[in-house]
């Protein structure tokens, strides 16, 4: 077990370094209760063993991502609470579910949640002020839990891995990303932490680190435009190591699905930002296979919650 504390709060690194499919959590404890609050629960088998031994009230839930929520459902005598727009997102997901049958569901993580917990709010977690800032782009509901007291940032998904940033989902968005993440450097912390691999930066490290992190969007943009401006066909576009090596392309089945998406998210950017490419992205979704309305599909949420408070609907 690989953790570190700051004062109440118990950093809990997920197995192979919280390196996807695993994350880091943060568990936070009650000094006199020994009762404890859990924020994400994606650390993998050993780090759900753990924290099944703690007495944990309650879980937060970052956003929807499997990585981040696959060990919850071990925990079912535990409320478990996520954003308000990924309690829409999963009430969708259940009614397709519901009417379509569709086998088995990588979500069924954060499928357990109850309960919506508000953004950008004072929620007390076992003694603990937590405030969970809205940081939209690496998905649309994700946030970046915030304990001012002790002056911890969990930055999550904005990783700051040599990969670069993920906006591989349908509720990705580039622009939101490099907002969020220029959000974060305005949030008085000492301590800046990742979910994945990197872990914890310090406020001095942090400004550059993050910017080099950054670059990595641009550098992507780029390399699509030469390879257009080189004559690559929609076809071929995802075959020019914009985002993976084409020579990993074998790999793993997403990893040419997160291309396709990538490539599709910058070439919707490009065409917001005057680029005349309509056509050569409507080509490239054709030959991809990617229904265009897919590339960008954002809920919004039926209702927006109090922390703890009952919700009306059941999700399952
Ligand atoms: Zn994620």
């Amino acid at each position: 077990m690989n953790y570190e504390k700051i004062g109440p709060v118990e950093i809990v690194i997920g197995e192979s370094q919280s390196r996807a499919p695993f994350s880091t959590s943060l568990l936070i404890r009650d000094r006199s209760t020994e009762e404890s609050t859990l924020i994400d629960c994606g650390g993998g088998p050993s780090v759900f063993a753990y924290l099944q031994q703690q007495k944990i009230r309650q879980i937060f839930l970052t956003h929807f991502h499997p990585d981040h929520t696959s060990g919850a459902p071990l925990f079912d005598q535990t409320q478990i609470l996520i954003n308000p727009y990924d309690y829409a997102r999963l009430l969708q997901f259940a009614e397709m579910r519901q009417s379509q049958a569709t086998g088995t569901d990588s979500r069924k993580g954060a499928g357990t949640a109850q309960l919506i917990y508000p953004y950008e709010q004072e929620i007390h977690m076992s003694g603990t002020t937590v405030i969970m800032l809205h940081a939209p782009g690496h998905s649309e509901g994700f946030c970046c839990p915030y304990i001012p007291e002790h002056g911890i940032l969990m930055i999550g998904d904005i990783d700051l891995t040599s990969f670069g940033p993920w906006y591989f989902g349908p509720d990705s968005d580039i622009d939101q990303f490099i907002a969020s993440a220029r959000m974060t450097l305005e949030v008085d912390a000492k301590y800046f932490l990742t979910s994945h691999q990197k872990g914890m930066v310090s406020q001095e490290e942090y400004p550059s680190k993050l910017e080099q992190y950054l670059e990595i969007i641009d550098r992507r943009e780029e390399r699509i435009k030469q390879a257009i401006k080189r004559g690559c066909s929609p076809a071929e576009l995802i075959l020019q190591d914009v985002i993976y090596f084409r020579k990993d392309h074998g790999q793993a089945a997403f990893i040419v699905r997160n291309e396709q998406m990538g490539i599709a998210k910058h070439l919707k950017r490009m065409i917001r930002s005057g680029e005349p490419l309509g056509d050569y992205f409507l080509e490239f979704a054709m030959a991809h296979k990617l229904n265009p309305d897919f590339v960008d599909q954002f809920t919004r949420p039926a209702f927006v919650g109090k922390a703890g408070a009952k919700s009306e609907t059941k999700m399952n």
